[in-house]
Formats: C-alpha cells, sequence, structure tokens
C-alpha cells in the first residue's frame, strides 16, 4: 500500500498512480457509495466495495474496509503504527450503524483489528465504550489473538529518531507546509506524526454506516485518547440525516463534536460540503487563527440521499470516493484557511 507520506513523494515527482479528480461531490448522488480518509482509503475502498457492490450491508463494507489499513504495515493505523512516547503502540477505533447502534475502545494494546472489538462492544455488551485493560480483556474473551509488542520496524526508526531530542509537541502535521525534515511540526526525519483512517457508506439500501480507527498521534503522553474513538466527535451517523467522520488534530475535533456538528447541519439541509465546512468554520473559530494555523483537520460527510463532500481546515487533505468497482478516486479536499 502507498502511505500518505510516499504518495506525496511520488506525486512530487510526478509519479502519481493514483486517480485524483475535480471534486464533483456537490452534482452528484450515489447509492452505493463509500468515503474514506486519505490516499490509503482507495485499498480500503476497494474492500468496502466487495460488500457494497454486491449489495452487502454498509456496516459489513465499513468494518471490512478499513481492516484493510489496520493490518497494513505501511501505515500509521493499526498495531504497524507509530507508539505512544513510553514506546507503546496504542490504538483507537469505534463504529455506527443507521439504528444509532455504536461500540468503540480506546487505549487498547496487541490488537490488530479494534475496529473489530469495537463492533463486538456494539453488538455484544450493553455498553457503547471500553478502554484499556478492559477492552483487552473483552477482546481476548472474543477470541480476538493478543500479539506481541513489537514495533515494526518504520515505527522503532521513528521512534529512535523521536528520542534523540524527546521533545513533546503534540501537534497534528501541517500537510501544507512542505514534506520534509524543516517542515514545521513534522518529525525529525520526516515521518507523519499521525494518521487516521474514517470510513462512511451508504448501501444498496440506503443504510447509512461508518468506521474510524487510528493510532492517534505519534509520540503521545501515555493514555492520550483523540477525536477517533469518540462517538460525535470522530464518527457520527443519523440516518435521518447522514454520516461523517473526522481526521486530523483530535482535542479539537472533540471541542466542536465535529461529526455530529455536520450531522447535525445536514439535518438543516445543509449540502455534506457546505456542513464539512461549516463545522471547519466553527473548530477555526474556536481556536482561533493563528494556533488553527500549526494543526490539520479534515471531515468527510454522506446525506442520507448518497451526495458527499468533504472539507479540510488546510491544504493537503485528500479523501477516497468509490461508488463502482471502476470509479474509485482521490479528491483534494478544498481548504478554510
Ligand atoms: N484524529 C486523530 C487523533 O487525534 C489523529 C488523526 O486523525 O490522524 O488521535
Amino acid at each position: 500500500m502507498i502511505n500518505r507520506r510516499r504518495f506525496v513523494q511520488y506525486a512530487s515527482l510526478g509519479l502519481g498512480s493514483l486517480n485524483f479528480q475535480s471534486f464533483r461531490g456537490k452534482a452528484e448522488a450515489h447509492k452505493p457509495l463509500v468515503l474514506s480518509t486519505w490516499d490509503a482509503g482507495i485499498e480500503a475502498n476497494k474492500a468496502a466495495w466487495q460488500i457494497l457492490g454486491s449489495g452487502g450491508y454498509a456496516l459489513d463494507a465499513v468494518e471490512a474496509g478499513v481492516r484493510v489499513t489496520e493490518a497494513s504495515q505501511n501505515c500509521c493505523v493499526g498495531l504497524g503504527a507509530n507508539p505512544d512516547r513510553d514506546g507503546i503502540v496504542t490504538l483507537d477505533a469505534c463504529i455506527m450503524d443507521e439504528a444509532g447502534n455504536c461500540g468503540s475502545v480506546a487505549f487498547l494494546e496487541r490488537i490488530k483489528h479494534p475496529i473489530s472489538v469495537a463492533r463486538r462492544v456494539m453488538e455484544k455488551t450493553p455498553h457503547v465504550m471500553l478502554v484499556g485493560e478492559g477492552a483487552q480483556q473483552f477482546a481476548v474473551a472474543e477470541g480476538f489473538p493478543l500479539e506481541k509488542p513489537d514495533l515494526s520496524p518504520d515505527a522503532k526508526r521513528a521512534y529512535e529518531n523521536w528520542l534523540k531530542k524527546s521533545e513533546y509537541k503534540p501537534a497534528i502535521n501541517r500537510e501544507n507546509q512542505g514534506h520534509g525534515p524543516f517542515a514545521p511540526n513534522m518529525l525529525d526525519n520526516g515521518e507523519w506524526n499521525h494518521d487516521t483512517i474514517g470510513m462512511i457508506a451508504i448501501d444498496s439500501k440506503g443504510r447509512l454506516s461508518g468506521s474510524c480507527t487510528t493510532s492517534g498521534m505519534g509520540f503521545k503522553m501515555r493514555g492520550r485518547i483523540g477525536d477517533s474513538p469518540i462517538i460525535g466527535a470522530g464518527l457520527f451517523v443519523d440516518q435521518d440525516a447522514g454520516a461523517a467522520v473526522a481526521t486530523g488534530q483530535g482535542e479539537d475535533i472533540i471541542r466542536i463534536c465535529g461529526a455530529h456538528t455536520i450531522v447535525e447541519f445536514m439535518r438543516q439541509g445543509m449540502h455534506p460540503e457546505q456542513a464539512c465546512k461549516k463545522a471547519m468554520e466553527r473548530l477555526l473559530k474556536v481556536k482561533g487563527i493563528e494556533k488553527a494555523k500549526a494543526i490539520q483537520a479534515g471531515f468527510i460527510a454522506i446525506n442520507n440521499k448518497g451526495e458527499y463532500g468533504g472539507y479540510a481546515l488546510q491544504k493537503g487533505f485528500s479523501f477516497a470516493v468509490c461508488h463502482a468497482a471502476d470509479k474509485n478516486f482521490l479528491v483534494n479536499a478544498k481548504p478554510l484557511i
């Protein structure tokens, strides 16, 4: 899989093989349809489409789709991702269906597919959210293997690099600041310090679902949880309006209940792109322009008619759109700043 960093490198060399298309979401509506964050979404969408394209259930599609990214060692999602500042990979994920059922896990260690554990929380417990040791115990009781606590070679290298200065800079990368050792907020070795895959889908019966999974911020404080496993912040689905998912600086997305805010704007009749933009404006207002320049955030949304859109705080956020086996492409989200 080409991860986001490598893709940007390929693109800057003019070697990009992924298919970017100009944004057409405003005029379009599709059922089925799947959207996911960043360029890793292309591969994830393919797995989701296997289910959606044959009349399957949106919830199954959003789980299967992000499992591809979780299993990838090349992406900053899943057990191959960057650890916290104590050197331990901790994962967060959540899932939500068309009926308002949802499940979430956070601060989960040594489990390869947090998204599937989140689905079990939703389907097999009376709760919405399990964290830490309890989430891991539940996963093991449900038959999920406990993986070895080893860092992937990429994560080990990045962590060792970070340890040289051990500087705590909990700010999400700004993709518009260039990509290399001297870009602000970039890790010294030019690696990204975060990544997430969020996926939302509408199936052929019109049912909406969403999923979100992440290792959170690279080299974060132990126990830190962002927006991604928080229902209403990282993900929200309401069949009467639409579905939305977020990526970027989790603390700021939580402050505005990002995904829920977008869904409420769609309920008021806004197009998904406009709803994402309005929510981003709120984030900008709460954060303040100067501080906002130091972070990144991206939102994507689908309404219950199958219209879609996305918006970024800053340049550099792309999302993957798929509505047919041969229509799986990246869109550069418009930036607010
Ligand atoms: N939202 C994630 C977090 O704050 C990070 C990301 O989207 O990359 O944990």
